[in-house]
């Protein structure tokens, strides 16, 4: 039988995997939360080519809803071109530095095979991290972590077609493999097992469970988030028992994510952050976790879903597990309330990626940036500290 969208549970949901690509998408992005019946959201902020960094524009939004809103901070890639032997001293310090705003935890993308190859980005595992590695490990951070992308990005045969047009087809030889970023992070984690990671998109391990299992026996801070990747759903579709087994089993060890706000962040700024289509991404994964059996989802357009004759399966989760997931491991791993922020050390913040963005203007970068929303939001900061 069906779950409609009217039978699901009323539990709290904290939605730990949003985008917020512009601080005037904020009263946007937060009426949909309302509509959808997400009380919380944490911000993984992601570089920006021109900008540099959105971690402003997200401090901004929590700034405004401080009890709503948590924030995982990017990092400034900058030093992978300025001074790449020292990258991983300059990503240890800018750790203080984004914790010391009022950052609940950092996120990186870096992972991603596009970026890998757009940015010089050492393998994971190479010394030039090793302080990065031990100063997450030491200060006990939360991290939200993408890394690969789902097998087929790699095959030609089988990428769907949105995601050769974002041009995330990795065959050919010029993109790191997802194998050998797989050896990297269990190399790393090795090294670090305290290190407290959420691996995004169920590390793309959603057709291979047993392997995923392995990971999560052997290293025990390390966490997964179900924001979708379509992909993930239908391998769970193929066989339901053994999802709702794994679910049961890994129940403290999997966070609700949804992505709401990447396809305003990636494709479609000037759109806003659209309901129906955020109601897809929610409604598939709270379906999934929810209902009994068979469900569809009716009138989605295609950015999400791809096109795919199989049904999506539910697994019917109970009550004390979907409180879990929902909630309450997000709390565990970031706090059970959105850590304060700090005005002045935001201010100062801005105000370095306002310079260097007009350094990086003056010097004739291939994208020059505007720093006016860092400044922005720095003026902001320092009115109110
Ligand atoms: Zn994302």
């Amino acid at each position: 039988m069906r779950a409609s969208r009217e039978e699901l549970s009323d539990l709290p949901v904290t939605d730990s995997h949003v985008h917020f690509g512009h601080l005037e998408l904020g009263d946007g992005l937060m009426r949909v939360m309302d509509q959808l019946g997400i009380s919380r959201l944490n911000v993984v902020c992601t570089p920006d080519r021109s900008r540099l960094s959105l971690v402003p524009d997200a401090l901004h939004l929590k700034a405004r809803f401080p009890e709503r809103v948590y924030v995982f901070g990017g990092l400034d890639p900058s030093p992978l071109l300025i001074a790449p032997e020292e990258a991983g001293v300059h990503f240890a310090s800018y750790v203080d530095t984004l914790l010391a705003m009022g950052c609940d935890g950092i996120k990186m993308i870096e992972g991603k095979p596009e970026m890998r190859k757009m940015l010089p980005i050492p393998p994971f595992d190479a010394e030039v991290w090793a302080p990065y590695w031990a100063k997450l490990a030491e200060c006990g951070a939360p991290l939200i972590f993408h890394v690969n992308d789902p097998a087929e990005f790699w095959d030609a045969a089988r990428i769907p077609d949105w995601a050769r047009e974002r041009g995330w087809y990795y065959g050919g030889g010029d993109f790191v493999s997802n194998e050998q970023q797989y050896a990297e992070i269990e190399r790393v984690l090795g090294r670090h097992p305290e290190l407290r990671v959420v691996f995004a998109h169920f590390f793309f391990l959603a057709d291979q469970l047993p392997r995923l299992a392995d990971i999560l026996d052997r290293f025990a801070n390390v966490c997964v988030d179900l924001t979708p990747g379509v992909e993930m759903y239908h391998s769970f579709a193929g066989d339901p028992d053994a999802a709702r087994e794994f679910f049961l089993r890994y129940q403290d060890r999997i966070l609700f994510g949804t992505d709401i706000g990447a396809k305003a962040l990636l494709a479609t700024p000037e759109a806003g952050i659209e309901l129906e289509e955020s109601r897809q991404r929610v409604s598939l994964v709270r379906q999934f976790l929810e209902s009994d059996g068979e469900f569809d989802l009716a009138g989605e357009g295609g950015f999400l879903f791809g096109a795919s004759e199989a049904p999506f399966r539910g697994i019917a989760l109970p009550r004390d597990v979907l409180a879990k997931i929902y909630a309450r491991n997000f709390e565990r791993l970031a706090g059970d309330r959105p850590r304060r922020l700090d005005g002045t050390a935001i201010a100062n913040e801005c105000e370095r990626l306002a310079r260097m963005i007009e350094i990086r203007g003056a010097a004739g970068a291939e994208e020059a940036g505007d720093p006016s929303v860092a400044r922005r939001v720095g003026a902001f900061f320092a009115a109110g500290s």
